[in-house]
């Protein structure tokens, strides 16, 4: 048997999509777009999208929306995937990296809080030296799917005037109970929400990106620096609608989704609700299949969370298994399957490492889960026999 960590779910509708964008003559940033990005505004409850070529620029565009300034902190959790806190650099900010929670490996509001409390004191701070620059925005990700504590990090922010941008890279569609008992989309209530269309992500379109917001003026902005900082777009400018004139009023970027990826992505997404119950069906029966193998900690979809199920990442207590988790990951590669780990928390990178001095104990809930971490593969199309198969071999292994 083989099964990779991940498969594409691309059927002849998405085909269909492409091919008809492609003989329609109008290939880059058009009406295909701007269908999708409404459909996706709608899809997540939300005032504005603005589609993107990675979620790695929507969080870039975000940061620069809020007015993030050289030497402005951003608080990131360290387990996270480089691109979180990649974007804080690039306005030669500082990330504050956050530890987990050890249930959920998303970003600890009660770390947000002490570390906010430090700050403010002057006190000492894993890897900064006082006088610290301005603390700026939040961005908390959502680790494989399951939404973080969204509104008691809202309820930092709020009381210090800080922006809340959320790393949705894996949560598509997800969704959180609030305080008063409703469901609310992930998108829905922070300042700004990143989405991710990378290949192997909730919904795709090979490579591209959405930020969403309910504030007119970020969404005006993200747009204008996604394409040069030029007043007016090309299919504005070249429609009969537009006119040839346009204005560069900063240095933008070229982030623009094209209508191929666009015309991929209308279709990915009025299919979400379908992959999602594909992924969460796999998810229930990992859970099943996987119960009573010794010193492995299953992922547990919280009752006030509809986890999107992005990762199935387990984790293997070292002690109770006679091998470390690489010796696992190599055993299963030998027998087909393909996993992956996420993450290597990224103050133990070498870049930050060095950047900021970090010691890997500094932020001990990542530092001593990473060892333990492995993702299964979960996507659309696995089969029960693939998934027996998997389990079947991690009881064998552990044994
Ligand atoms: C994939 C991912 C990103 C980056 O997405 P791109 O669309 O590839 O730029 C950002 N954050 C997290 C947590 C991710 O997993």
């Amino acid at each position: 048997m083989k099964i990779p960590f991940f498969r594409p779910s691309i059927g002849e509708r998405e085909i269909e999509a492409v091919t008809s964008c492609l003989r329609s003559g109008w290939l880059t940033t058009g009406q295909v777009t701007r269908d999708f990005e409404s459909e996706f505004a709608a899809a997540v409850g939300a005032k504005h999208a603005v589609a993107l070529n990675s979620c790695t620029a929507a969080l870039h565009l975000a940061l620069d929306a809020i007015g993030l300034q050289r030497g402005d902190l951003v608080l990131v959790p360290t387990m996270t995937f480089a691109a979180t806190a990649e974007v804080v650099r690039y306005f030669d900010a500082t990330p504050v990296f956050i530890d987990c929670r050890p249930d959920t490996l998303c970003i600890d509001p009660a770390v947000v809080e002490s570390t906010l409390e430090a700050l403010d004191a002057g006190r000492a701070v894993a890897g900064l030296q006082p006088p610290y620059g301005k603390v700026r925005a939040i961005i908390p990700m959502h680790y494989a799917g399951q939404i973080a504590e969204v509104e008691a990090i809202s309820r930092i922010a709020k009381a210090r005037d800080l922006a809340v941008i959320e790393d949705a890279a894996h949560s598509f569609p997800a969704a959180y109970r609030d305080d008063s008992g409703e469901w609310r989309s992930v998108g829905a209530s922070a300042d700004i929400t990143c989405f991710s269309f990378y290949a192997n992500k909730c919904i795709t379109t090979g490579e591209g990106g959405m930020a969403v917001t309910n504030s007119a003026e970020y969404a005006d902005r993200m747009r204008l620096m996604s394409l040069h900082g030029m007043s007016r777009d090309a299919w504005q400018r070249y429609t009969a609608a537009g006119s040839w004139y346009y204005e560069v009023v900063a240095p933008g970027f070229k982030y623009n989704m094209t209508d191929i990826a666009s015309a991929l992505g209308r279709v990915q997404l009025a299919r979400a609700d379908e992959l999602l119950r594909a992924r969460s069906e796999i998810a229930r029966d990992y859970l099943e299949l996987l119960a009573g193998i010794p010193g492995l900690q299953l992922p547990r979809a919280r009752a006030d969370r509809r986890h999107a199920w992005h990762l199935f990442p387990i984790q293997l207590d070292v002690k109770v298994w006679r091998q470390g988790r690489d010796a696992v990951i190599e055993q299963l590669k030998e027998r087909g399957i393909g996993t992956s780990v996420h993450w290597q928390p990224l103050h133990m990178q070498p870049y930050y490492r060095e950047l900021f001095g970090y010691q890997p104990e500094q932020f001990p809930v990542a530092c001593s889960l990473w060892p333990k971490l492995i993702s299964l593969p979960i996507y659309p199309g696995l089969t029960r026999p693939e998934l027996e198969f998997v389990a079947e071999t991690l009881r064998a292994l552990c044994g």
